[in-house]
């Protein structure tokens, strides 16, 4: 049984400033993995993109979804024997690479503890110590090994691509927007943008990053000006709730089964691959500000935004030219780290 909860977003498209060439603009808003999604595209277009687009993003919400028990991840999570379809397989592996690629900050075998903490039922409860260390023996994504279209999941081992599956549907959809000839849109899946081209008026997107304090949605810390990119965000703030005076996250780090809990309020990660950026952003805010600058070095594919519980930003080299602060925000500082 699904339960329908809809995310405020952390991040959103500012309104494009006075556009020098207007062009013909079409958008369609659906509801689909409990997000309010939006996908516009611009220019004289194939008329059925959209609609294409929103029968990919239901089908991989078929396949991907935890709770729904006719879906692929469903049976696989019930230890059932199943020959994967080729949208499953690909997110797979793209997932368990980036899983072994962080060191298991990111770890797709964390199901069995997201479900202990009520994060997939909304039925929130802070689980004793020996509960935690029972299910982390269940939690080791580098016992899951996907040969050809089979994988083999260890007894009690169940799968979640909460953290990526976003990203891998935005990524489908940009695909199947170029085969169509689009190169100007904006694929918003909440937390998840990614922009094909520069903005309808020539110049680059402005994608504003919301402040994890701010009290609305309209609240942004920044604005990345960006093209041809995924920006997305993860905080502790989306899903989350209070006891005893202490507010637990839906991020779990998997070397303790407790909510991440590094000093990060967001990160957002910025790359041409929204798989990549939303894996990532769930990676790095596992990790803290220090692993993740470390591991940033270790790659060339991905820039971040990281907002501190205490409000400080630090970005990365790559974006220090297209990151601005935003509104009242502008007098205050921020790190850039380099390489
Ligand atoms: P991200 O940071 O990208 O991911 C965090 C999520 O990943 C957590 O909620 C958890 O599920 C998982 N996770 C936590 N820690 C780790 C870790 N260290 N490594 C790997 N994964 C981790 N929600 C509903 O309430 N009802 C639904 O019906 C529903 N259907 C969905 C169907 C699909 C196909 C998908 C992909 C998601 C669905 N969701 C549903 C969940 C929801 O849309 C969000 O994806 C999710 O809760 C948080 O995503 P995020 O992008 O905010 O955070
Ligand atoms: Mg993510």
């Amino acid at each position: 049984m699904k339960t329908l909860r809809i995310f405020s977003f952390f991040l959103a498209v500012l309104s494009l400033s006075g556009c020098a060439v207007s062009l013909p603009e079409q958008s369609k808003t659906l509801l689909a993995m409990d997000t309010v999604m939006n996908l516009t595209i611009y220019g004289d277009t194939d008329d059925t993109a959209l609609s294409r687009a929103e029968d990919l993003i239901y089908e991989l919400e078929d396949l991907l979804s935890t709770t729904d028990e006719q879906s692929e991840l469903y049976a696989l999570n019930q230890g059932e024997s199943v020959t994967l379809s080729p949208p499953v397989r690909d997110v797979l592996d793209q997932a368990l690479a980036l899983c072994s690629d962080t060191g298991g900050a990111l770890d797709i075998t964390i199901y069995p503890v997201v479900r202990a903490w009520g994060f997939t039922t909304s039925t929130y409860q802070v689980p004793d110590r020996d509960t935690l260390s029972a299910l982390l023996e269940r939690v080791d994504y580098s016992q899951v090994h996907l040969t050809g279209d089979t994988l083999t999941l260890p007894e009690g081992m169940e799968l979640d691509l909460g953290a990526v599956a976003k990203g891998y549907a935005s990524d489908q959809v940009a695909g199947l927007f170029r085969a169509c000839g689009i190169d100007c849109a904006q694929i918003d899946l909440g937390g998840s943008i990614q922009v094909l081209g520069n903005s309808p008026d020539g110049d680059p997107w402005r994608i504003g990053i919301r402040d994890p304090e701010g009290e609305s949605a309209e609240d942004y810390v920044a604005v990345v000006e960006t093209a041809d990119q995924a920006v997305v965000t993860s905080g502790m703030y989306e899903r989350n709730f209070e006891q005893d005076g202490v507010r637990y996250g839906h991020i779990i780090d998997p070397s303790t089964g407790y909510p991440a809990d590094h000093g990060l309020a967001s990160v957002t990660v910025i790359s041409p691959s929204a798989t990549l950026a939303d894996a990532l952003s769930t990676a790095l805010f596992v990790m803290g500000r220090d692993r993740a600058a470390e591991y940033w070095r270790s790659r060339d594919d991905f820039e971040f935004v990281l907002i501190g519980e205490d409000g400080s930003i630090t970005i990365s080299q790559g974006i220090a030219d297209s990151f601005s602060l935003a509104g009242e925000q502008g007098s205050l500082s921020f790190e850039v780290i380099r390489r």
